[in-house]
């Protein structure tokens, strides 16, 4: 796709999003599953989707890390990076020294992802992290957003 089309695709999206990937509904649905998970060290939904026990869209893949699709896509391009060891990384908030590689991959596998992906115009990187900074599976991970106009400020 032209870049001049794909930027009228974009701004077309802004001006009239999908019904699911509306503001209102992502907010509540986030929240409450936020609100709802506990903070712990428990294996999580990562744990069985790095397994491949139960089924994802995988985009990306090496030896440290996976990408794959958001199951509830909050935009037209919504993929999730996440360690394949988690190390304690429960959450960015729980980082130390020794994670700074990895954290440095996540983010490196972010821009290569939406590379892949298309996306040229820009994109979002999000990490919540904690009930209050809406996360809900406590293994980090770096959503990465994209496809549509992003606002700010984030709800
Ligand atoms: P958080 O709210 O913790 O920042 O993000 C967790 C994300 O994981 C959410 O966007 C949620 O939609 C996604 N998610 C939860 N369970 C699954 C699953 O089983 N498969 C996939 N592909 N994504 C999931």
């Amino acid at each position: 796709m032209k870049r001049i089309e794909k930027r009228v695709q974009v701004v077309s999206s802004h001006l009239s999003p999908p019904v699911h990937f509306r503001q209102a509904s992502m907010t509540t649905s986030e929240k409450d599953a936020a609100l709802t998970a506990v903070p712990s060290d428990s294996p999580t939904i990562f744990d069985k989707i790095i397994n491949k026990e139960i089924p994802s869209t995988v985009v990306f893949e090496d030896d440290k890390v996976l990408a794959f699709r958001d199951i509830a896509p909050q935009a037209p391009t919504h993929i999730l990076v996440i360690p394949k060891v988690r190390d304690g990384l429960t959450g960015l908030s729980k980082a130390e020294e020794r994670h700074c590689e990895i954290l440095g991959r996540l983010l490196y596998t972010a821009k290569l992802v939406a590379k892949q992906e298309g996306l040229d115009d820009g994109f979002r990187i999000v990490i919540n992290d904690g009930p209050s900074g809406c996360q809900s599976v406590y293994h980090i991970h770096v959503h990465v957003i994209g496809g549509r106009q992003m606002n700010w400020p984030p709800g």
